[in-house]
């Protein structure tokens, strides 16, 4: 008899593994708290800019290999675009320098022997002192471990670990860094093409899958909160939603738990999990980008960190954003397109705007919160979790997401 799989949680996490495990030949079925699938990572049409925006810009590196291979599995790889090289141009509001930072496309970190191609006014030795950084430990503090100040710190090392951490460098865990650094800086370009959801986080990363798993007979509920896991002795037997609304699992039924980790603490009492999150500010600007916009601009010693150019829209994050959530948004926006108008060259009033703050966009990435991320495997046979908060040796990103989703769905094929 055909197995069935019920998946908790229709973001990314959930959704990687629910392909794999319709693809496998289980019986999926999805159970979404909200209306709409995606999670932390969705596309909705706003009135505001009347256009249709993301709920933050999303950035994918050509090595996020499991990213890419969910893409794929979904039919939708060309839809993540970028240049064909690892390039990166940067301003410096400090100085008014703009650069372009050409990791080239060789899988060794070549550039950082080329003047040319370097960071502006950094040498080789600045680069070998982040060294100790590449197998930090997860318990120690990057700034216990590299130095946080010069020019190099500045104007790349802030930047990169600032968008992936989502904390202030120095706070953050080494360990964790140490992963970003490897699997990216070290690997050369061709690990780090910006690649960029072109028609939409949903279009591209959601909504394919969702088609994909209803084709192979898959039933996606939203507005189906789950309230409570019925356990017997190791096993999850039954799932409840509501009063009336109760399932029964049979024997070899199983469940991935892809939920946020409040809602996954609440569920599972007894559950370590992350207890601190970090806000990231987007703010999208319906305007049309200068001819020659690159699409991704990084942005040194402004309020704004990274500059997106879409058709019609410019669109800023910001990251480790808690000082900016209660902060008048006309304020805010208008404080945000100033540094639009410095970055991108151009000039305006206002136009219309849309900001997005999403308070708890990712665990707070600190060694103290990383040493509470459970793994995969609970005291139920028949359970397991995914998330980006789960032990996925990365911060909170969609290749974390995908790598704990293809790692349940995994551990669910081993019970057969
Ligand atoms: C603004 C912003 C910018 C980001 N930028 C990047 C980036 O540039 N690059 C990158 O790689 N990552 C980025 N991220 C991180 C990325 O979005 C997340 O890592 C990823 O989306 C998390 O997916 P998930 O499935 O683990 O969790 P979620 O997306 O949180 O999905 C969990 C789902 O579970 C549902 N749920 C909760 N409780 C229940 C319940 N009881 N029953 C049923 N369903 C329930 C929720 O409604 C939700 O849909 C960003 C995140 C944000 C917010």
């Amino acid at each position: 008899m055909q197995k069935t799989v019920h998946i908790i949680g229709a973001g990314i996490s959930g959704l990687s593994a629910a392909v794999r495990l319709a693809n496998a030949g289980y019986r999926v079925q999805i159970h979404e708290a909200t209306q709409q699938t995606g999670g932390r990572c969705r596309s909705y049409f706003d009135a505001a800019t009347n256009l249709t925006i993301d709920n933050g810009n999303h950035l994918l590196l050509s090595a996020n290999h499991h990213a890419l291979a969910y893409a794929r599995s979904i039919g939708t790889e060309a839809g993540l675009v970028g240049p064909k090289v690892a390039q990166f141009p940067f301003v410096d509001f400090t100085t008014g320098q703009r650069w372009l930072l050409d990791l080239g496309d060789s899988r060794l970190p070549l550039w950082v022997l080329d003047d040319e191609r370097r960071v502006p006014d950094t040498g080789l030795l600045d680069y070998l002192a982040l060294a100790p950084l590449v197998w930090a430990s997860t318990s120690r503090k990057v700034g216990d471990v590299v130095s946080c100040k010069g020019t190099l710190y500045d104007r790349l090392v802030q930047p990169l670990l600032l968008a992936a951490l989502n904390v202030d460098p120095p706070e953050g865990s080494a360990g964790l860094a140490g992963a970003i650094v490897r699997e990216t800086l070290l690997a050369g370009g061709q690990a780090c093409r910006p690649l960029i959801a072109r028609d939409g986080l949903s279009a591209v990363l959601v909504e394919p899958a969702i088609k994909l798993l209803q084709g192979k007979g898959a039933d996606i509920q939203l507005g189906h909160e789950l309230r409570e896991f019925v356990i017997s002795a190791d096993r999850v037997t039954g799932l409840t939603f509501g009063a009336d609304d109760h399932i029964d699992m049979a024997q070899g039924d199983a469940v991935v738990m892809a939920v946020p980790p409040r809602a996954a603490a609440t569920l599972l009492p007894g559950l370590k999990t992350p207890t601190k999150f970090r806000a990231i500010v987007n703010a999208h600007f319906r305007f049309d980008p200068p001819p020659g916009a690159p699409p991704i601009l990084g942005v040194v010693g402004g309020l704004v960190e990274w500059l997106f150019a879409f058709p019609q829209r410019l669109s800023v994050t910001i990251s480790n954003g808690d000082r900016l959530v209660d902060m008048p948004r006309e304020e805010l926006a208008n404080a945000i397109w100033q540094d639009v108008c410095k970055a991108a060259g151009v000039t305006g009033d206002l136009p219309p705007w849309q900001i997005v703050r999403e308070r708890r966009a990712t665990f707070e990435a600190t060694p103290e919160q990383n040493a509470l991320r459970p793994g995969a495997v609970t005291s139920c046979k028949n359970l397991f979790l995914a998330g980006d908060w789960t032990d996925t040796g990365l911060p909170a990103t969609i290749e974390g997401s995908v790598r704990s989703g293809d790692r349940a769905a995994d551990l669910v094929l081993a019970m057969r």
